[in-house]
């Protein structure tokens, strides 16, 4: 078999919903965000394992992802939608039970239309401006939302992985003044907002990234381990050249391995100058660029040849691979391929 292995540790993932739940008071809910399939580990699996470990309500990005997540868990759990009710969406809001979080008035006009007296939450804009009714909008729609009762009213901070950034506190502030007095729970924090602490709270929090094992929650136990089976070995003379473009020349006598992934399976290609697999504790440098299905890696210092090389695992996680090519973790995530075998570990 020459498919990578991804195992998912849904015991390291479960573990990581409970330290942030446990980060909040107690009358503060901890629900779990599960878009982009799980952050690419698996929406159904998470969501079921974390249904099981006690959260209650999950939060996807479009309806076609909450639809997903119904069939996963079944009658129960509430689903929330952040791109709200769109066009197209009345019927799989209606038959799975979803929870749209209404971005405009156009979105709330079509809800109330469509299905009237049907269950939806508010997201406001304080200050990203990405998704939500602005405080203008919110004014002239807060009372007649109030009256049918929204489950939930949330807003997303723009830099909640930067603690000190003064755009915290000005969203804390623009969030509590646009939802003063109003009789509904509140969300506004993210995994960064559960760490930046209890006035980031309200009712209900939001994690996402933290869940999977990312930063900025830096006590995340890891969540993703990638291992690639080894297809051949070589020796490369001195002065040969590995891979596409001769980029990397052998500077000795070199056993270069031949793993199975490449960028096709989210290995991006920029990685390839900075990136080792590990065989245990020892690194083995990536040699040439890193192809769509293969990468080339030295083992000359192995004391034998191994059978499959690690991506991720202890040695290496998503933040460090994120680091080498200035991204975040949430991207090396969302980019693993399809192409793995999954394998689920504490299911
Ligand atoms: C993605 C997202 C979250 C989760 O954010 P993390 O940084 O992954 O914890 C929460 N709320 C909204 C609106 C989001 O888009």
């Amino acid at each position: 078999m020459a498919s990578g292995v991804l195992t998912i540790d849904l015991e390291a993932l479960v573990e990581n919903w409970r330290a942030l739940d446990a980060r909040t008071a107690p009358h503060v809910e901890t629900a779990a965000v599960v878009k982009a399939d799980g952050y690419g580990l698996g929406a159904a699996q998470v969501a079921r394992a974390l249904a099981r470990a006690g959260a209650r309500r999950f939060f996807v990005a479009i309806a076609e992802e909450g639809a997903a997540i119904r069939q996963a868990l079944g009658p129960g759990p509430e689903i929330n939608v952040f791109s709200g009710h769109m066009a197209g969406d009345t019927e799989m809001i209606t038959d799975l039970e979803l929870v749209p979080m209404i971005n405009s008035i156009d979105q709330m006009l079509r809800h109330v239309e469509a299905l009237p007296g049907a269950p939806f939450g508010v997201q406001l804009d304080t200050g990203m401006n990405r998704l939500g009714m602005e405080p203008a909008e919110w004014a002239a729609l807060r009372d007649i939302a109030q009256q049918q009762g929204p489950t939930l009213i949330m807003s997303h901070l723009a830099c909640a992985d930067t603690p000190d950034h003064p755009m915290n506190a000005q969203q804390l502030r623009t969030f509590t003044e646009m939802t003063a007095g109003m009789a509904v729970p509140r969300s506004l924090a993210s995994t960064g907002g559960v760490l930046m602490g209890p006035e980031y709270h309200f009712d209900l929090t939001r994690p996402g990234i933290g869940l999977y094992g990312g930063l900025p929650f830096a006590q995340a136990q890891p969540v993703a381990y990638l291992s690639l089976p080894v297809i051949q070995t070589r020796w490369v003379a001195a002065g040969e050249t590995v891979g596409y473009g001769n980029t990397w020349s052998a500077p000795r006598d070199s056993r270069i391995a031949t793993v199975a992934a490449g960028y096709g399976d989210g290995v991006m290609r920029l990685l390839g100058p900075r990136l080792s697999l590990y065989a245990g504790h020892t690194a083995c440098p990536v040699r040439g660029r890193i192809s769509m299905d293969l990468i080339g890696v030295d083992i000359t210092d192995l004391p034998e040849d191994p059978p499959a090389l690690d991506v991720l695992g202890q040695q290496q996680g998503v933040d460090d691979l994120a680091a080498m090519i200035d991204t975040i973790g949430y991207e090396v995530l969302t980019s693993l391929g399809g192409r793995y075998t999954r394998r689920l570990h504490g299911a």
